[in-house]
């Protein structure tokens, strides 16, 4: 009884990983304790270390500047531009437009209340 001979072997299996890359787990770069497959960041953690480099930038940190910067995230200008006008700057703004809005409120308030004061004062006096 002859073995019927197949055609169609199997087809080869490659391996999928790419060669000459050490594929090693590493912990996360943003320092959240995570392992990557292998890069720097875990998945948008480079996103993440980014985001908090430029709350640190914006809150004077000039170390987290530098690295914005070493990193290629930020270029020198953008980050002078950055203290000029940016989160922080508008931030500041903002909190005076507030503070000034607040004051005309108060001040019509109080005008409000003076002339409903001299009303009263008037009604009694008559
Ligand atoms: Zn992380």
């Amino acid at each position: 009884m002859a073995a019927r001979r197949t055609r169609t072997a199997e087809p080869v299996v490659e391996e999928t990983k790419p060669k000459g890359r050490k594929v090693e787990p590493k912990e996360c770069g943003c320092g959240c304790g995570a392992m990557t497959k292998g890069g720097e960041w875990a998945i948008g953690h480079d996103m993440r270390k980014k985001s908090s480099l430029l709350k640190a930038f914006d809150a004077g940190d000039v170390s987290a500047g530098a690295e914005l910067v070493e990193r290629g995230w930020r270029t020198e200008a953008a980050l002078a531009a950055r203290k000029l006008d940016g989160p922080a700057a508008r931030t500041a703004a903002s909190a005076e437009a507030r503070k000034a809005a607040k004051v005309a409120k108060l001040d019509a308030r109080i005008a409000a209340l003076t002339a409903e004061r001299a009303a009263l004062v008037g009604e009694v006096a008559s």
